[in-house]
């Protein structure tokens, strides 16, 4: 039974990777889904048949309570809120580690076991990856939900989570040196990593979320592939470790996608509004006359001439919920000889292939999406480009203006196409909290509202032309 348990979660895994291959490319995410779905449907199914487990009615009590609490969830949640969820499930994946982790710890003081070896240090890194994603995950819903602002005291949490750091060492020292485990240690351990968790992220600048959710993803995994070494379940250690390397990859990617580094992220203070208070007062002086407004009906009269149009879609399409709605006015466009494309920043909307998920919903095929490597030497040929909702990723002043707390983040470079027009409902600034000079520029038209009803207006002003 032992080896046939084994074989399956080989077999799961092998489902895994062929998952995680998929959802590489958005042509085959759903059938990378699947896969990985039959993957898990297998792991689950192995596990259960491993005879060292609980009792079934516990099992079932759990799936029941944990997929109505998961339908609940999903159901409840707006597509806006995703990064919130993903964050919270982060938590929740480093809970169960923690849980489990110290369980096992407790039934080992009960059965006076001895610290020794791999198990013990597997145990003591599920239980502080397990806090530290915990703890980590709650404070990162609250930035992300903006129950908690961004700290101006990087400095003391800073202090804090070396502190921490140093209890952690000298309690897993104490617990390695006298070779027992002791709860008094345990609880120690839990509380000073929980803090950690707190402490490494409430300094972490507001516009850097996306690379810290991307890190507690990873940290999730690591503490579950510990986890599958304290309870010997090579399935855990597989899935664990595919979970932590493929949020590692992540967050390579998103520090890349915004040009800077992780201890850069970790360590170097905020990036984002708190890095430039000064910039939120001086707003109304800084656009003062300069914004040239339009109508749907300007900007029907535009697109009428255009051959070539980008949209540019950010958080906003997602609030307006207008994915339906850009499809609509792309297909009016295209029925008129015009050439559409969609141009992604890799951290446009609040979570990873947020505006990817957003067009698939309308069935935006996928080739006229393109990521902001392809679509940037594009852009200058562009008649049009539209900018829907998005602020922070079009920014000139990540790239021109080096006092700019975003200064060095890659953009799409709208600003060099012929039209740029910014949908958006007010001259608030985005995530970052920083004016843009791109509402300023020559080429640069404003419509101001909701991007959906921009859009149907503009589509109902183009059917009349
Ligand atoms: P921004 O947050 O910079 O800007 C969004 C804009 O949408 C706002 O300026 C807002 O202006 C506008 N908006 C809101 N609602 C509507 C609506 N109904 N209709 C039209 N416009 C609307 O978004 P971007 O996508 O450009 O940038 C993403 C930012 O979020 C970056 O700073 C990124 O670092 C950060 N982030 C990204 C994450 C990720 O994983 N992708 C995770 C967490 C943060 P107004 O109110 O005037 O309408």
């Amino acid at each position: 039974m032992f080896a046939l348990v084994n074989l399956s979660y080989l077999t799961a895994a092998v489902f895994f990777i062929l998952g995680i291959k998929g959802m590489t490319k958005p042509k085959t995410a759903v059938r990378g889904n699947q896969l990985s779905a039959i993957g898990m449907l297998i792991a689950v199914t192995a596990a259960l048949l491993h005879h060292d487990i609980i009792g079934f009615t516990t099992i079932i009590a759990g799936i029941l309570l944990g997929s109505s609490i998961g339908a609940l969830l999903a159901k409840r949640t707006a597509m806006t809120s995703m990064p919130e969820l993903v964050a919270s499930l982060n938590g929740v994946g480093g809970g169960a580690s923690l849980a489990v982790a110290g369980s096992t710890w407790l039934t080992a003081i009960a059965a006076n076991s001895v610290v020794t070896g791999v198990w013990s240090a597997a145990i003591l890194a599920s239980i502080v990856i397990g806090a530290i994603t915990l703890s980590g995950s709650v404070v990162a819903v609250l930035k992300l939900k903006g129950t908690i602002g961004d700290s101006k005291r990087a400095r003391q949490w800073q202090l804090i989570t070396a502190a921490s750091l140093v209890g952690i060492l000298a309690c897993a020292s104490m617990m390695f040196g006298e070779g027992q485990l002791s709860s008094l240690v345990l609880l120690a351990i839990v509380g000073l990593c929980l803090l950690l968790g707190v402490g490494l992220v409430q300094p972490i600048g507001g516009a850097d979320m996306p690379v810290v959710v991307a890190l507690l993803n990873a940290y999730s995994g690591l503490a579950g592939a510990a986890t599958g070494f304290v309870l010997e379940n090579q399935g855990l250690i597989i899935t664990g470790s595919l979970v932590g390397a493929s949020g590692l990859i992540l967050t390579a990617v998103m520090c890349k996608a915004m040009n800077r580094s992780l201890p850069n992220v970790l360590f170097g203070g905020a990036f984002g509004p708190q890095a430039d208070t000064q910039s939120k007062s001086n707003d109304s002086e800084f656009y003062d006359g300069k914004v040239k407004y339009a109508t749907p009906d300007d900007l029907a009269l535009l697109l009428d001439g255009a051959r070539s149009v980008v949209m540019v879609p950010g958080y906003g399409l997602a609030v307006a919920q207008a994915q339906h709605a850009v499809k609509e006015l792309a297909n009016q466009l295209e029925a008129r000889g015009a050439k559409v494309s969609y141009a992604i920043h890799p951290v446009a909307g609040r979570m990873p292939g947020h505006m990817n998920v957003l067009l698939a919903e309308a069935e935006i095929p996928y080739d006229q999406l393109k990521d902001m490597d392809t679509i940037n030497p594009e852009l200058p040929q562009a008649d049009v480009a539209i900018v829907l909702g998005a602020n922070d990723v079009v920014n000139p002043a990540a790239a021109e203006d080096p006092n700019s707390p975003i200064f060095g983040m890659p953009i799409l470079d709208v600003h060099k196409a012929k039209t740029v027009v910014n949908v958006k409902r007010s001259l608030s600034p985005g995530f970052a909290g920083i004016p843009n000079s791109l509402f300023i520029r020559d080429n640069s038209l404003m419509v101001k509202g909701d991007a959906k009803e921009v859009l149907q207006a503009t589509t109902s002003a183009i059917k009349e032309l």
